[in-house]
């Protein structure tokens, strides 16, 4: 499973779902720089803060995990043991709560920061040989309110832009997200695009006025959880005024009739009071809507983050369907994906509802595809238990072991104290980790060292189905492996070796490629060879002479039986938890701009911390005044689940009634306890399962 590093390598960076591409630089003694690579079709060289200080995470090796450690109790010091001995008591634990509880008894937590071949080693080991469907990710956090918003309306989970559309659309609606400081280089794309075409119009949706709206035509800034009550009334704006296309609605989509009922049911002088905002603003978007000649939409979090989640993605994509801006160039719904790889990850089945290659878990013709591909009697029919429900399931004592990988779930997911008795009360955990600074292996039994960014080669899919090669560069050090060759380990120690006995990365790949011939995401024309020669190419790639496939949907054919697209017509109700008397603010969490998740990697970057160097709450100045807190005082933040100590800071840019935590910290840092997950409740979205990460509520008093 090892391959020669070289000088100088293409790889992609390792953070946000742009998937910039990265030329890596290795000098003699073994330290790497890195620069953009001018020649990524996405990135064209550019880098932000996160990507151009990449290789100070790479080249510090102080806090790496070394070797495998283990203890026999919670009480015990962990101690270093071979690899074998790890993996020869995981393989025995894992069997035995399998056989004795079974196969939902165990559990594997995985990232969307892993590359595709890991995520297919690991779907094939849980789904094919434990199994059980108990395989999710924290990409559940991230998209899987898109996913199922594309699957339900378009029929597949499938982003039909690309980022050359950018500069071809006139009109963009950016909803949920602030791309200047969470997706900066696509950002930077659109800012030289609306600098060179100052007729371009940006219309920024979010409660805060983050840069992104600061550089908007009109900033909607609107109460959360409204988003839907928006996306309607436009819709309803857009009908009214004729500037949908009837055309393209009758022809290739479903459901019109039954959306023009729903959304005529509120006029926009009540959504605008429901939303909170102007009334002529919300007819200015709807104007400049209507006569676009290209019209994107483009979210992220703030939309898939919510206990209606799906049906904010189903309401923002019908803007899309019945003005029939979507299949032509400078057109369509664009999510834009929080991690590196969690497009892959979904391409090869890594979350508990999936099944490979886009296939369906309650199609039993495609389960029984899989399972004669993997050479096992069946693949499971129920859903496993999704992140959030893992953890639950460990509190309550069903679910006996955990295997966790490439993610710190104690500081990422919601309600932190629900993860803490979980990983408590688990009889086995196990993390797979390259930083010793996880929060979560204080409660494993087993922590295993992987492989990190540059040690390893293997393949990422970016947001717009872009498939990017990462060549290995560096040697990891101490006894650290890649997580797809501990799990390789780890199936030969179970007994399922002939199953797994693959010796590079690119045969996991060409198993991978092999699964998806004739689904609609085929990539059986890609192999590590083509990818290396390419650099990247966006799928479906269906045959060797096919050069990828920039934009979905030309043929105005969509993946539904019928091939038309779907229009739902969705309830406008938000079901998050109500503010009260006693939890008056709404809490909503979100990313800084130099900061990645749990800090693991951009928390030891000095430079990165001299943006902000420190957790802090957005507090409207009406709602700290009434408080008598003043900018900069400490402050603390509770609700019933928990609370934070950090400091004010005070401004216009965020809506009275409505608090801003990053979502980064979660240890004791400054004497503040700044982990926002101690207030983020357990509600979930109940298809896509994805937590109300932006809708918690909460009270905030001087500390
Ligand atoms: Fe990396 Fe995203 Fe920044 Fe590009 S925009 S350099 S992928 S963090």
């Amino acid at each position: 499973m090892s391959s020669n590093p070289k000088e100088s390598l293409k790889s992609t960076c390792s953070y946000c779902g742009v998937g910039c591409g990265i030329i890596v630089e290795k000098d003699k003694k073994g330290k790497i720089n890195v620069k953009g690579n001018p020649d990524h079709p996405g990135s064209k060289g550019m880098l932000c803060s996160k990507g151009m200080n990449l290789h100070y995470t790479v080249n510090d090796k102080s806090d790496r995990l070394l070797y495998p450690m283990m203890r026999y109790s919670r009480g015990d010091q962990m101690q270093r043991v071979s690899w074998d001995s790890a993996l020869d008591r995981a393989a025995a634990v894992f069997k035995n709560f399998i056989l004795k509880y079974g196969p939902d008894s165990v559990g594997l937590y995985a990232s969307g920061q892993m590359l595709t071949e890991e995520y297919y080693v690991a779907n094939k080991l849980v789904k094919g040989f434990w199994g059980t469907n108990n395989i999710d990710t924290n990409s559940r956090l991230c998209m899987s309110s898109a996913v199922a918003g594309y699957k339900l309306a378009l029929g597949e989970d499938s982003v039909p832009v690309c980022y050359d559309d950018i500069e071809l659309a006139d009109t963009f609606l950016i909803t949920g997200a602030n791309p200047a400081w969470c997706h900066p280089i696509i950002f930077r794309r659109l800012e030289a695009h609306k600098s060179k075409n100052p007729n371009t119009k940006i219309i920024v949706v979010d409660p805060r006025k983050t840069q992104t709206a600061s550089m908007a035509d009109i900033h909607l800034q609107i109460n959360p959880g409204t988003d839907i009550v928006l996306y309607n009334a436009i819709g309803r704006g857009l009908i009214e005024r004729e500037k949908i296309d009837l055309d393209f609605i009758i022809n290739h989509t479903d459901g019109f009739e039954a959306y023009k009922e729903q959304v005529m049911k509120r006029t926009l002088k009540e959504a605008a009071n429901i939303c909170g905002v102007r009334l002529d603003d919300i007819r200015w978007a709807i104007e400049y809507i209507g006569r676009a000649e290209g019209f994107i939409t483009m979210w992220a979090m703030g939309l898939n983050q919510s206990v209606v989640g799906v049906n904010k993605n189903l309401s923002l994509l019908n803007l899309s369907l019945i003005t029939g801006q979507i299949g032509k160039p400078g057109s369509g719904p664009f999510s834009l994906t929080g991690q590196p790889n969690a497009m892959g990850g979904r391409e090869v089945g890594g979350l508990s509802n999936l099944l490979s290659a886009h296939r369906d878990m309650k199609n039993p013709e495609h389960r029984k595809e899989i399972a004669d591909f993997w050479g096992v009697p069946s693949v499971p029919d129920k859903p496993g238990l999704s992140a959030t429900e893992m953890f639950e399931s460990l509190k309550s004592g069903k679910m006996k072991a955990i295997w966790i990988m490439c993610t710190n779930p104690l500081v990422s997911l919601p309600n932190s104290n629900i993860v803490e008795e979980g990983l408590k009360n688990a009889r086995f955990v196990v993390v797979q980790d390259v930083f010793n600074t996880s929060d979560t292996a204080k409660f494993a039994d087993l922590v295993l060292p992987a492989a990190g960014w540059t040690e390893k080669c293997g393949t990422m899919t970016n947001s717009d189905r872009r498939i990017s090669y990462l060549n290995k560069i560096t040697e990891a050090p101490g006894e650290a492996i890649p997580d797809s060759e501990i799990l390789i380990r780890l199936a030969q120690k179970m007994g399922y070796g002939d199953s797994f006995n693959y010796i590079t990365p690119a045969d996991i790949y060409a198993e991978h490629c092999k699964l998806t011939k004739g689904t609609n995401i085929d990539i059986s024309g890609l192999s590590h060879e083509r990818l290396k020669e390419k650099g990247s190419m966006q799928w479906p790639v269906p045959s060797s002479d096919s050069e990828g496939t920039p934009r979905l949907f030309t043929d105005k054919q969509f993946y539904t039986p019928n091939k038309r697209a779907k229009i739902h017509s969705v309830p406008d109700d938000n079901n998050s938890e109500a503010v009260s008397s006693e939890l008056p603010l709404i809490l909503t969490t979100g990313r800084i701009r130099d900061q990645w998740h749990t800090m693991t990697k951009t928390g030891k970057v000095n430079k990165l911390k001299k943006h902000i160097d420190s957790p802090f709450v957005e507090i409207h100045p009406l709602d700290a005044e009434i408080r008598g807190i003043k900018n900069g005082d400490p402050v603390l933040i509770k609700n019933d689940r928990g609370s934070v100590r950090v400091n004010a800071r005070i401004t216009n840019d965020i809506k009275s009634g409505v608090v801003f935590l990053p979502m980064h910290w979660g240890r004791i840092l400054n004497r503040s306890f700044a982990r926002a997950n101690n207030l983020t409740g357990s509600l979930i979205d109940p298809i896509s399962k994805e937590p109300d990460f932006k809708f918690s509520a909460v009270e905030i008093t001087k500390y």
